[in-house]
């Protein structure tokens, strides 16, 4: 089938706190806020932001663990909204979920051949022969031996446990695994071990992963494209190369400032965010980021800047980095005395805004 395996259309979930029988006004968590974006068989899309900025609600909506307040999530073209119950559980083998805590995951009284079988055996019966070799193969595909098929979850270390949630996530063949923070709580050295391992498996299997993680050192080593959120929205996505080398988002930018680097002699971009994320029960009018932002001119105040399509298959949402509209933003910017970075435009696309607006007066 042609078009993307995952496309995610306008995605919005909104947390109501109160029943608003007695109250004019119900105050809403806006978690996820009109979040569109898709994902091609066998590519990683990456997942970043602070706490709290919606990425772990997103998975969990692709995974319909939680119904949506407005917009689609498609799986080869089937909105997966629309499926009832026997649709719906058919559909769960091509999506399957590693999530962050393999020791709270598992289920600590089964054992590691019951684990890994189970979710195969919710669709079809096995004999203890077709369990075992099943289990066994598994084991050995993350790298695990398949004598440890009759130990609990408890006599496994945390590495060994996140491999076996892999190799239940394996069990059903999926074409998609979103990943939830999924090696945030191991050892840097057991990261880098199921890191590789995700790896092998996605050019031996061409899975697709939705990897949601807050550690850009982790993302850079896995990503195809990262999407980056920031109060429920998305604010960037790009080619993980390029969103490294050249961030355009006044987010991006502090997030790749503020993450470590193993490398003394390494030249740091200057973080330039201070703060804290706002409340999504009350977010700022226009762009949220606008509060933190050192770029902010009065537009940002009033205005939710849209995510735009720039270059090199890159989307931003900034009306100075990444306008819309052909209102000059940069004029709007220097006037307001902020020295700015004008290298993303050109001198021939910032004559042809102040045309636009400023007619002959540009000249
Ligand atoms: Fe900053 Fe304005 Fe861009 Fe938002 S739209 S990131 S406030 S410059």
């Amino acid at each position: 089938m042609s078009g993307p395996l995952l496309k995610v259309e306008n995605l919005t979930k909104h947390y109501s706190l109160g029943t608003g029988f007695l109250k004019k006004t119900v105050p809403v968590i806006r978690a996820v806020e009109d979040v569109s974006f898709s994902v091609e068989a066998g590519e990683t899309l990456c997942i970043v932001g602070e706490s709290g900025c919606g990425k772990s609600t997103v998975a969990r909506l692709l995974m319909r663990l939680v119904e949506p307040t407005g917009g689609r999530v498609l799986i080869d073209g089937t909105d997966i909204a629309g499926l009832k119950k026997d649709a719906l559980h058919a559909w769960r083998r091509r999506m399957q979920m590693v999530f962050q805590d393999p020791y709270s995951s598992l289920n600590p009284r089964l054992t590691v051949e019951q684990i890994i079988t189970e979710p195969v055996e919710n669709f079809e019966r096995l004999s203890r022969k077709q369990r075992q070799a099943l289990a066994a193969d598994l084991l050995q595909n993350v790298g695990m031996w398949p004598e440890m098929m009759h130990r609990l979850p408890s006599e496994l270390s945390g590495g060994q446990r996140q491999r076996l949630g892999i190799a239940r996530a394996l069990s059903l063949n999926p074409s998609l695994i979103i990943a939830d923070e999924a090696v945030s709580a191991l050892d840097v050295s057991v990261q880098a071990q199921i890191l590789n391992l995700l790896l092998d498996l996605q050019q031996q299997m061409g899975i697709a992963f939705v990897f949601i993680s807050h550690d850009l050192g982790v993302v850079e080593h896995i990503a195809h494209r990262v999407a980056v959120m920031y109060l429920g929205r998305i604010v960037e996505l790009a080619p993980c190369e390029a969103l490294f080398a050249k961030p355009v988002h006044p987010y991006t930018e502090a997030l790749i400032a503020a993450a470590p680097v193993p490398d003394p002699t390494h030249l740091r971009l200057k973080a330039t965010v201070e703060g804290e994320m706002p409340s999504p029960i009350n977010p700022p009018t226009g762009c949220a980021f606008h509060p933190r932002c050192p770029l902010a001119v009065e537009r940002c105040r009033t205005e939710v800047p849209p995510l735009v399509s720039i270059a090199d298959g890159r989307l931003a949402a900034c009306h100075v980095r990444a306008p819309a509209t052909d209102i000059p933003v940069h004029l709007e910017h220097s006037l307001a005395g902020v020295s700015d970075d004008t290298e993303l435009w050109t001198p021939t696309q910032i004559a042809g805004l102040f045309a636009t607006k400023y007619g002959e007066k540009a000249g």
